[in-house]
């Protein structure tokens, strides 16, 4: 059968969290496995993805965007899901862009297993919107095009333009011909936003940071639950909400 719906979730803090939730969200994808295809959508590389998928109750994914929307990979080979992701890049140089957030004090560069050629992170703790205002002008003003994302009070990435989590997976909607309305996407923090103004189906957790709590349209459904039980209750709605009338209801197991 025809995957229907896509669904995209993060990891940290969305699916993970919880384990008890996860453990029923589990249960019910191995339901629904045929209907709904599940990506992740993460910080995280596809290396750490494949380890928490081997440690916890996740289930395996079709694919994975990692590294915040730095690369897109087929799940289990771990292979580049399509040459065309994430196109070409202009305005990019990582040794340019560090020796610039050198001279900022506040801002600790992340271990190089949280790096990639495309994203470059750091840790800094409570940063004000004006210190990420004065570190976007100045890498403007030296020639570099970037996306600036600022998640969970703590983690700065640094994303070349036009790549995050939303273009990915605005990318891979495209690619496998869903539609918008067809697609669920679910985040808890910053790195999450760009999923969220695409036209696709929102779902917050009630654990999410504020600025997700903020988000407020009829295309975003807040969950009174958190994690993987605000995941599993937001999908829900969502496919409650597409289901083709009775009658012509293809299989609802
Ligand atoms: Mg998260």
């Amino acid at each position: 059968m025809e995957s229907r719906s896509l669904l995209i979730s993060d990891l940290d803090g969305t699916l993970l969290g919880d384990d008890e939730s996860l453990e029923k969200f589990s249960q019910w994808y191995a339901h629904h496995r045929p209907e709904v295809r599940l990506v992740y959508a993460t910080g995280r590389l596809f290396d750490s993805v494949v380890q928490a998928i081997e440690t916890t109750a996740l289930p395996e994914p079709y694919a994975v965007i990692g590294g915040v929307g730095a690369e897109l990979r087929r799940y289990p080979d771990g292979n580049s899901l399509t040459e065309a992701w994430p196109g070409r890049i202009s305005g990019w140089d990582r040794k340019g862009i560090i020796s610039i957030l050198s001279r900022y004090g506040g801002l600790l560069m992340q271990p190089a297993e949280f790096q990639h050629d495309l994203k470059l992170s750091y840790y800094g703790y409570c940063l004000t919107s004006d210190f990420l205002t004065g570190i976007r002008q100045q890498l403007e003003r030296a020639g570099f095009r970037t996306e600036i994302i600022y998640s969970s009070e703590r983690d700065l990435d640094i994303m070349p333009a036009g790549v995050d989590k939303g273009s990915a997976a605005v990318h891979l909607a495209g690619k496998w011909n869903f539609n918008a309305n067809e697609v669920i996407v679910a985040g808890d923090t910053g790195n999450d936003a760009s999923m969220f103004d695409r036209g696709f189906r929102g779902v917050v957790p009630a654990n999410a940071h504020e600025k997700l709590q903020m988000m407020h349209s009829q295309e975003v459904y807040h969950s009174m639950y958190p994690h993987a039980a605000g995941v599993l209750d937001g999908v829900q709605y969502w496919l409650n909400r597409t289901k083709v009338p009775a009658g012509n209801q293809m299989s609802d197991s």
